[in-house]
C-alpha cells in the first residue's frame, strides 16, 4: 500500500501518499456499504464526526462508512483527486501528479447531488478556497467543467440519467 493515514493540516486525520503517484491513476478504492438516506441515522452531534464518510453515489443513495482508509480522504478546494466509477468499483483517481508526503484530497462537492441540502465550512487553506462546501450544481461552470474533463464529476453520473 503506497498510502498511510497522519495527522492532517486540514482537518483530524488525512491520507497521504508514500510514493510519487502519476495523473489519472487508480489511487484508493471505495469499498463502503451502499445506503439509502432512510438508513443513515445520524445525531446532530455524529453528522459534524463523521458525515463527511457518506460519499453520495446516487439521488438519495449514498456510499457508507468502510472502516478503511477511505473514510480519512480530506476535502480540499484544491484537490489532486477525485471519484470516478470504473463498472460497480468507486476509486479515487489522481487528477495532478501527486508527490511524496503530500495528502491525497477530493472535492467533496463533486459528490454532493442537487437533492443533498448538505454543506460544510472550509478551512483547507488553499488560495481558491470556497469556505463554504455545498453541492455539485453550485459550484462555477469552469470548475464543473474541469472536474468533468477529469472524469471526476461523480453526481454527473447519475443526475443527467
Ligand atoms: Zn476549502
Amino acid at each position: 500500500m503506497i498510502l498511510y493515514v497522519a495527522d492532517s493540516p486540514i482537518s483530524g486525520h488525512g491520507v497521504f501518499s508514500k510514493a510519487k503517484i502519476p495523473m489519472d491513476e487508480k489511487i484508493l478504492r471505495y469499498s463502503g456499504p451502499i445506503l439509502g438516506v432512510q438508513d443513515i441515522k445520524l445525531s446532530d452531534e455524529d453528522i459534524n464526526k463523521t458525515s463527511d464518510r457518506y460519499v453520495q453515489i446516487g439521488r438519495a443513495l449514498y456510499m457508507g462508512p468502510s472502516g478503511q482508509m477511505d473514510d480519512w480522504v480530506n476535502h480540499r478546494c484544491n484537490p489532486n483527486a477525485g471519484l470516478r466509477w470504473f463498472g460497480d468499483e468507486l476509486w479515487l483517481i489522481s487528477i495532478w501528479d501527486i508527490e511524496l508526503g503530500q495528502e491525497i484530497t477530493f472535492d467533496y462537492s463533486t459528490s454532493i447531488g442537487p437533492d443533498d441540502p448538505w454543506t460544510m465550512s472550509c478551512r483547507c487553506g488553499c488560495v481558491v478556497c470556497r469556505k463554504i462546501v455545498g453541492a455539485f450544481h453550485q459550484l462555477p461552470v469552469s470548475l464543473r467543467q474541469f472536474y468533468q474533463s477529469c472524469g471526476v464529476d461523480l453526481v454527473n453520473h447519475w443526475v443527467s440519467r
